[in-house]
């Protein structure tokens, strides 16, 4: 089964997907993951992105396109993938139809105050990087790491300015693309608001 996951930062895509790829056995590709790979391979696409990527731009759809190409001819895409990260335009949304027949569209979907209210509460290991919440995840003791002791921060990207901004710029970037899959009757909205546990279980009932 071919989808692409679309979702607001703080949707947890990210652990929807490690739950789908042992649920449907298919890999969870995301942009962030190919162009990783294609710099630690230096191929010629490979050099072009970390040129773009150290000029602090961003990769342009023609050569995203042709990586995602790439990395859907191999092997084991043959029973399906997941998409995590593109499209994110509608040309690139055109350009995958042309080599790859999307099954489905899940848009895992939070309202903007639940997305505020879980990113501004997320904190981060200084040292070893490991994720806390104030809700969800508290460390045993107040600003100081479980793991290793290490502070416990907010980084600047979850306070709320920062949070605000990017959610503002996956709206309006977003919103085309729900368009687009809407139209072409591949969308389906799965809510993103219960436990993780409750929204894989929705995600079986609309895959079914
Ligand atoms: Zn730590």
């Amino acid at each position: 089964m071919n989808l692409i996951f679309l979702g607001p930062p703080g949707a947890g895509k990210g652990t929807l997907a490690a739950r789908v790829v042992e649920i449907l056995h298919i890999p969870h590709i995301s942009t962030g993951a190919i162009f990783r790979t294609a710099i630690a391979a230096q191929s010629p696409l490979g050099k072009k992105v970390k040129a773009i990527i150290d000029d602090g731009k961003l990769v342009d759809d023609a050569t995203t396109i042709a990586l995602v190409r790439e990395r859907l001819m191999q092997t084991d895409t043959h029973a399906g993938y997941i998409l995590d990260g593109f499209p994110r335009t509608i040309a690139q949304a055109e350009a995958l139809a042309e080599f790859s027949a999307v099954d489905k569209v899940i848009n895992f979907d939070l309202p903007d105050s639940a997305v505020l209210e879980r990113l501004s509460g997320r904190r981060v290991c200084k040292n070893c990087g490991l994720n806390y919440h104030v809700i969800f995840n508290k460390p045993a003791q107040d600003g100081v790491c479980d793991s290793c002791g290490g502070q416990v921060y907010t980084r600047v990207d979850d306070r709320e300015e920062a949070i605000a901004k990017r959610l503002a710029v996956y709206r309006e970037q977003t919103e085309p693309l729900i368009g687009f899959y809407r139209d072409k009757g591949l969308l389906v909205d799965v809510d993103a608001s219960p436990s993780v546990e409750k929204v894989v279980e929705n995600f079986k009932a609309v895959i079914a």
